[in-house]
Order: C-alpha cells, then sequence, then structure tokens
C-alpha cells in the first residue's frame, strides 16, 4: 500500500501538472469508487479547477475552486497515471479526469480505494482522526517519544496507527525499525528513551530518502517516467526474507507481528 513516500511523490509531480487546469470530462467505470451516483458527481466536477493537491497521511486531498475536495486513497493496489493515452486498458481505470489542455488523470486498480467528493468540512472530518505529519514541525523528537510512550504494546503496530503519526505503512515501519537498530516486535515499555528519539530521526531520514527516490509503486506515472518507484531497490529489509543484512550479513527473517509481516534483522536489530 503506498505509504508517504509514494504519496507525497505524487503530490509533488501532480501539482505543476493538474494546478490551475479547469476539468473538462470526467469518466466513471466503477460507482462504487466513488460517493454519490455518477452523473452527480461528473456534474459537479466538469467546469471546476483544481487549485492544489494536498497530502495528508497517505491522502491526497485534490482542492478544487468551488471550495470542494476530492479525497484519494489509494489503499491495496491503486496507482495514478498521467497523459493522454491510458498505459493500461481503459477498464483498469476506475475514474479518469481529463482536463482544460487535453492530458488526463487516469484513477487505477481502486478496488478498495476511493475518490470522493467532499465539502471542506466533510473532508475534515473524515481526516479528524489522523495524528500529525512526519514532519510537522510542532513534531520534534521528545512530543514524538512522549506520544510513544503513552502506548503500550509492540512497536510496528504502533508505528502503522495513523493516530500516532499519519503516513507510515507496513514497508516503511521496517524500514524505520532498521535503520534504528531496533526489532519491530520491541515492546514499546521496555525502550530506552534514546531509542525512541532515535525512532524519530529514523522515521524522517527514512521517509526522507524514500521521497527522494520516488517511493516504491511499481507503476509508471506517466509514459516517460523513470523516477516513480526509484526506491523499490533501496528498501533493506522490507520484502527481503533471506537475503544477507546490508549491515551486518546476518539472514533477514520474516515474521509475524499482529497478524502483520514483519522483516528484520534479528542479529543487529534489538529489543530494546
Ligand atoms: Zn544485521
Amino acid at each position: 500500500m503506498p505509504e508517504w513516500p509514494e504519496m507525497d511523490t505524487y503530490r509533488r509531480l501532480l501539482s505543476p501538472l493538474v494546478c490551475g487546469h479547469t476539468i473538462t470530462a470526467v469518466d466513471v467505470n466503477r460507482e462504487k469508487t466513488i460517493n454519490e451516483p455518477i452523473g452527480v458527481f461528473q456534474a459537479a466536477l466538469i467546469g471546476r479547477k483544481v487549485l492544489f493537491v494536498e497530502r495528508r497521511g497517505k491522502y491526497l486531498l485534490f482542492h478544487l475552486d468551488d471550495g470542494n475536495r476530492l479525497l484519494l486513497h489509494l489503499m491495496l493496489g491503486g496507482w495514478l497515471y498521467y497523459g493522454r493515452e491510458p498505459e493500461k486498458k481503459k477498464s483498469e481505470y476506475q475514474v479518469i479526469c481529463t482536463f482544460d489542455n487535453g492530458e488526463r488523470l487516469f484513477f487505477g486498480g481502486l478496488r478498495l480505494g476511493f475518490l470522493h467528493r467532499l465539502s471542506a468540512k466533510g473532508a475534515q472530518e473524515r481526516l479528524k482522526e489522523l495524528g500529525p505529519d512526519p514532519f510537522d514541525s510542532r513534531l520534534t523528537a521528545p512530543v514524538f517519544a512522549n506520544r510513544l510512550s503513552k502506548r503500550k504494546g509492540k512497536l510496528k503496530p504502533v508505528l502503522v496507527d495513523q493516530k500516532l503519526v499519519s503516513g507510515i505503512g507496513n514497508c516503511y515501519a521496517d524500514e524505520i525499525c532498521f535503520d534504528a537498530q531496533v526489532l519491530p516486535a520491541a515492546a514499546i515499555p521496555e525502550l530506552k528513551e534514546e531509542t525512541k528519539l532515535r525512532l524519530f530521526a529514523s522515521m524522517r531520514k527514512v521517509l526522507e530518502e524514500a521521497a527522494a527516490n520516488g517511493g516504491y509503486m511499481d507503476r509508471k506515472f506517466t509514459e516517460d517516467d523513470t523516477f516513480v518507484g526509484g526506491h523499490d531497490e533501496r528498501c533493506f529489509v522490507y520484502d527481503r526474507e533471506g537475503e544477507p543484512c546490508p549491515r551486518c550479513g546476518s539472514p533477514i527473517r520474516m515474521d509475524m507481528v499482529s497478524s502483520r509481516k514483519m522483516f528484520y534483522c534479528p542479529s543487529c536489530q534489538r529489543p530494546e
């Protein structure tokens, strides 16, 4: 599932392409992907200009010039493609928006994901449970450590809880734990203060690097795109069971923690 780096990559790439452009046509191939009848959705969007694109956690919000928002969550398997012609069969895209310059934004793979049209207030209501952004200036290392200290249980399930911070999922939680040299199954009450502070630094470092590399999405964003997905090969532990740990050479292990997979190095990641 796309996480902070993937969604922020989309935000950065999309902004100069769609902001200031007016939607001239909307195709919907799957009514369940949207939150109102297709005709209503189309009529409300045609003629609207995109003012800016915002990312909140793993969501993207398209701010429209009538004050409403399009709220996108890609969930598992969703992706975006921008261009004149679709890269895949048109039926693989649940929604297609055409802009006044003839370019189109294709929303693909939205089986669990969705694109909902909401008022500003409605969008705010939907996102009210989200914790702070990992890069929020008010989220300092001590504030993060303190938020973590209030939680019980094991580390990974809490790192991926969007109420702690928003935007971390299965892949980057493992990468953050690896960078901080702490086990994803470590019990939070056992963590030393310095480990919590280290986790904060690792969180920002890992997310920033992954975003700079284009995240791990395995689909092109435009026809000539060579940037998106550049981080996929650079994950150190995620999905690398049996491969040597890049730090100490021990084989990477995969185990379950609270019914989630976790990838880690059993020799250089510690329980505290
Ligand atoms: Zn290791």
